[in-house]
């Protein structure tokens, strides 16, 4: 037998498995209630629609659709994706430009890969989107983490932290923010602290990635959902989305709209990635565009989905022991519970909860100082409503049991955040 592990690069270590997605494979195929994914419901996807456009594209358009195209995407997409962004009050300056990618995933693999090296310090909040530290983390950098509360990042403590960085003389390579329904924690910026965030970005020059699934579909009135990209006046946002949320995840495209000089960089990254998103979905996501099939989407799935988070909202109100908080999302696919005791780890929790057929992501994972083991990820937009409800008694009925007697360890609300 070859000898693998010898012949491999140390960064191949980086590459590890998580615990928690190892054990959560081993429930695939049993009656779970999993409130682990992040999985759109499948009823949102305009299978027919898709399926008559894929036809019509590879027929009538086929001889380009199913060519090489350039690294940056089909020019007509690029150009359709532009009015599209610009449509939902994305602001795209002359001197920018956009590159397609293969999902947003691939977007955060060449910003880590185009902007840091080893030693170089990112900020992100706290907690973030795994995902993407996972893709940061390939490319060694210190990690920074902001506490967030229900109005986004605490902008305060950022500045104290730049400051703090700056002193100690790491170079600070960009900030990484979900602005609006943020993965995991379901809060969303207010436009004053946006405000605030560009300020300070613009008084230490620093560079600001704002990854966007979910401004274009909120369940709720009243919401501010103007992008960072919007009220930026210095070229100093790079703006990325993606069609996961509000077409179809299996098509994989997303999009990185920035400077130009920068784009053209990650651009060149790229190519040596894959040469080209696939042109074929490209093709079929433009004219799932022009022909109004993306909006109607968005209005199927944020109707559905406010259902099922209300549902899972009610349930908590209902059932989950009392001190826990949870922001509630605006949008977007998750709620982060809190639970009220620093004495519960809710790693060690899940095998009981699997156990009793509940299953859900635990929230250390997700914060880069490696807190939060007292929060909890729970996804509303895959499971039925009655499924959410029944997984929020169990979930409650076991975190109950483990709520230590004496109280001396609850935590103040406003200790949830540090
Ligand atoms: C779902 C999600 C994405 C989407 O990633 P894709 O690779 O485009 O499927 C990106 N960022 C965040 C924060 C998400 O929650």
């Amino acid at each position: 037998m070859v000898k693998y592990e010898k012949l491999l690069a140390d960064r191949a270590e980086l590459f590890r498995a998580s615990e928690v997605r190892e054990l959560l494979k081993l429930t695939e195929g049993k009656k779970i209630i999993s409130l682990a994914g992040g999985l759109p419901d499948p009823r949102v996807f305009p299978k027919e629609e898709l399926a008559e456009i894929a036809r019509d594209v590879i027929l009538n358009a086929g001889d380009k659709a199913l060519q090489y195209s350039p690294t940056a995407g089909v020019t007509e997409f690029r150009k359709t994706l532009i009015e599209f962004m610009r449509s939902k009050g994305v602001k795209v300056n002359d001197d920018d430009s956009i590159l397609v990618t293969s999902g947003s995933q691939q977007a955060l693999d060449l910003l880590s890969r185009t902007f840091i090296q080893k030693d170089d310090e990112i900020i992100v909040e706290l907690p973030t989107y795994l995902a993407a530290l996972n893709a940061f983390r390939l490319s060694k950098p210190g990690i920074t983490g902001i506490p967030i509360d229900e109005y986004g990042m605490k902008t305060d403590i950022l500045e104290e932290e730049i400051k703090r960085l700056i002193w100690l003389g790491r170079k600070i390579k960009f900030i990484y923010t979900i602005p609006v329904a943020h993965n995991p924690a379901g809060v969303t910026m207010s436009l004053e602290r946006k405000k605030h965030l560009l300020e300070i970005a613009s008084k230490y020059d620093l560079v600001i990635i704002e990854d966007d699934p979910y401004s274009f579909f909120v369940y709720d009135e009243n919401v501010d959902v103007t992008p960072l990209k919007t009220l930026d006046k210095e070229g100093r946002v790079i703006y990325m989305s993606t069609f996961s949320k509000i077409l179809a995840p299996g098509l994989r495209i997303g999009w990185i709209i920035g400077n130009k000089y920068v784009i053209d960089v990650i651009e060149r990254a790229k190519q040596t990635a894959d040469l080209h998103t696939a042109t074929l979905t490209q093709f079929i996501a433009m004219e799932a565009i022009r022909k109004g099939v993306v909006n109607k989407t968005i209005e199927k799935a944020k109707k559905l989905y406010k259902v099922k988070r209300d549902a899972m909202l009610e349930a908590l109100d209902e059932y989950m022991v009392e001190g826990a908080w949870w922001p509630k999302p605006v949008g977007g696919l998750f709620v982060m519970v809190f639970l009220p005791s620093y004495d519960i780890d809710t790693k060690k929790l899940l095998p009981e909860a699997l156990e009793a057929g509940v299953a859900y992501v635990p929230g250390s994972s997700f914060f880069a100082n490696g807190a939060g083991w007292n929060t909890m990820r729970l996804n509303f937009s895959f499971p039925k409503p009655e499924e959410i409800r029944e997984g929020i008694r169990i979930l409650s009925e076991i975190i109950k049991k483990h709520i230590p007697k004496e109280k001396k360890r609850i935590m103040p609300e406003h200790m949830f955040y540090s």
